[in-house]
This record gives structure tokens, sequence and C-alpha cells, in this order.
């Protein structure tokens, strides 16, 4: 029998970096290429249905063992793509016994334990880095692997009780597009995990409330030499304009569950500038009045400037799931038994983004997500200690059989 972490070299081994400005599902080709070769991984392994749709979800099904057809059918979930934010292209895992201080990486880098304070929990455990120069994929292929061999194990101990599993593998998870085309009724779980998270322990059921905005401001532009009191100079309109939003509610000055505003780009000229924006907020009556407030200056600044000067589109892209877990608390309850008696400690923590699992919670598949082990995803310092992947793979089976 594969590992778990035989199984994780070898997902991580494809490129399935996921591409923001594609048109196509899935957006790009070559996670196809690791969706097949996890069809065929999950047919040899006993998995029932075992498919990959026309948009490139991979789904399969461990069936219940005698007895236990009736129970409800759980979902377990996690993403085949990788993070457009670093090269996931020739991923070569180096495994480090870690012994303290800075991890020296191939390519000369080190994952410092300065910026990483948390590396001191791993001390004497053989982590997995990668050498440098792309990421490692651990976000999500640990999910994957954790998941595959978690039912490689109850497939062959058919003495534990259990009952159906589906299992599901996504595309373009990393470009907000994982849950687009997943087909709910088909997958046919009451209830399902994505395996998605950071640090062992992770339970997650709480996330952002999410909108993105977009301003665009019409000026009116003049030669300078003769401007004077008709140039409308759509760029100092749009600084006016971010001016006026709440100086410390920004990422860089907020943790936890506070929420804010994120200008994250501009362009412009004089006659036009356009301004694009995340909106982030756990609590949904003050996510709903930050896109109020941006409304409101909106209108003023238009009261200053003229009618039409300013124009606001707002677009919600997503909504915390918590309203959707707390009629099924028995989930985290659940995960936290399945953790404890796996010896791990869980840790409830609020998620400041967004999972696959929102989507899915609204679409009627109530989904938190579980920890993966993995830490410093979408960068060259990603890493995820051995330990932490197989601990994952017990809390899985203890999981399945609840
Ligand atoms: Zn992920």
């Amino acid at each position: 029998m594969m590992t778990v972490t035989e199984r994780f070299l070898r997902y991580v081994s494809f490129d399935t970096r996921s591409d923001e400005h594609s048109e196509t599902v899935p957006s790009t080709d070559k996670q196809r290429l690791l969706g097949a070769a996890l069809v065929e991984e999950m047919q040899s392994m006993g998995l029932s249905d075992v498919s990959m749709d026309e948009n490139g979800y991979v789904f399969g099904f461990l069936p219940a063992t005698a007895g236990q057809e009736d129970r409800p059918v759980l979902g377990l979930i996690a993403h085949m793509d990788t993070s457009p934010d670093a090269s996931g292209e020739n991923v070569s895992p180096q495994t480090v016994l870690y012994e303290g201080g800075d991890i020296p990486l191939k390519n000369g880098d080190v994952i410092s334990l300065e910026a990483f304070p948390f590396l001191s929990k791993y001390v004497g455990q053989e982590i997995i880095v990668t050498d440098g120069t792309t990421l490692l994929g651990a976000d999500d292929k640990a999910g994957i692997a954790e998941i595959l061999s978690a039912c490689a194990y109850l497939a062959e101990h058919p003495e534990i009780p259990h009952g159906k599993i589906a299992i599901g593998f996504t595309p373009d998870e990393e470009i907000g597009c994982g849950s687009d085309h997943f087909d709910v009724s088909r997958f046919g779980a009451q209830f399902a995990y994505t395996v998605d998270g950071g640090e062992i322990g992770e339970i997650e059921y709480e996330n952002f409330n999410a909108a993105s905005a977009t301003l665009t401001v019409h000026g009116v532009n003049i030669h300078p030499g003769s401007a004077k009191n008709r140039m409308k100079n759509a760029i100092l309109m749009a600084n006016e304009w971010i001016g006026r939003l709440p100086a410390a509610e920004t990422p860089s000055h907020t943790e936890g569950y506070e929420g804010f505003y994120h200008v994250h780009d501009m362009e412009g000229c004089e006659t036009q500038a356009t301004v694009s924006m995340l909106i982030r907020d756990h609590d949904r009556a003050l996510f709903e009045g930050r896109k109020r407030f941006l409304e409101e200056l909106t209108a003023f600044e238009n009261s200053i400037w003229g009618e039409g000067s300013f124009e606001l589109s707002i677009k919600d892209s997503y909504y915390n799931m918590k309203e959707k877990i707390l009629p099924h608390m028995e989930l985290i309850e659940n995960a936290k038994a399945a953790m404890e008696a796996a010896g791990v400690e869980p840790i409830v923590v609020p998620i400041r983004g967004g999972t696959d699992g929102a989507r899915l919670s609204y679409m009627g598949l109530p989904c938190p997500n579980l920890s993966t082990g993995g830490a410093n995803f979408h960068g060259v310092h990603e890493l995820i200690p051995v330990p932490s992947l197989e601990k994952m793979v017990d809390v899985l089976v203890n999981l399945m059989k609840v």
C-alpha cells in the first residue's frame, strides 16, 4: 500500500497551476492530467462510480459496509489546482529532518524561524519543503493524499463499519471557481468537509462575507495651461474617494473577526480612473453596512463633483458559511472528536478568506474545512511536516467511522 507521503510526492509532480485570466473550464488543461491519474488510482483502489466530468471534477465513492447503507453519506473534498501566485512546474520536494533554526533551501534561500516561529513545534520531525524555486503544492495535494490514504485504509479494513463516503476533487479553487460547476446532487452527500486548511488541528466553519467593488471616476481633461476651474482630474478625484475610507480598516491593520476595505488595483488618467477593491467582514450586518458606506461615500463625492462623476458597482462573492453550519454543529463536534482520538488538539479558527466549502454550504452541502497540516501556502516557503500528513489520515479515518 502506498503511504500518504508517497501519494503526496506523486501528486506534486503534476503541475496543476490554475489561471485566473483563462476563460476555459478548467482554467488550465494540465489539471486534467492529475485528474486522470486520480481516476485511475481510485479505480484501482476499488472505489465505485469513479469519473472525471467535462469540467474536470473527479468524483468517486467508497461504498458503505454491510448494514451501514442507511447512514447519511459523508463527503470529503480537496482541490487539485495550485495557486497562480507561484510556479508549480518541476516541483522538487526535499525532505529534511528539522533540528531547529532556519531551514536552508537548495537554491540558497532559507525558511526563517524568525519569520515563521511556528516551526519550533516541528523540531525532530521530517518536513517536506521546496527547493526554493516553486511552491510545494501541499495546498491542496496534501488534502488529496490524506483523503485517498484514508479511503485506502478503510478499503483494506472491511471489518471497520462506515457509511457511504463521497470523494470529490475540484479544479480551480485558487481562482475562486472550485465550486462553480460542482454537481451537488450527483455528489449525493448530506454533508462534507473540505480538507484544505493549514496547520494540523485547524477546524474552520466561519469565513468572511465577501464582495468586490469597482469605482469608475469620470473626469474632464483640458490642456493644463488653461485648466483653471475647468479640469476635473479623475486620478485626484479617485484619490479623494480612497482618502475618505476608514484608514485603519485595511488588511494590514485588522485580524481575527475584524473586517476591512482593501484597495488592490488602480489605473487611470485625467479623463477616467478605476479603482478595484475587496470588502470583507465576518458579520453579515457589518458587511452590509460596509457596502452601504461605499454607496454613501460615492453619493457624497457626486454631490461635490457633479452627478455621474463617480460610479460604483458592487458584487457579492461569497458569504460566511457559519449561518449554514450552525444548524449542524455536530459536524464540528465530530471533527473535534476525530482529532482528539488521533491525538491531535483541535483548534477552531475563523478564516480570513473564503473556501470552496463556503460556497458549497450555500449550495445545500454544509461543508466546514479541516487542516491539511501544511503551512506557508502559495509561495516558495510552503512546507508540510510528514507526521502532520500521517495524523490527518488517522483523523479522516476516525471521521469516516463516526
Ligand atoms: Zn487550498
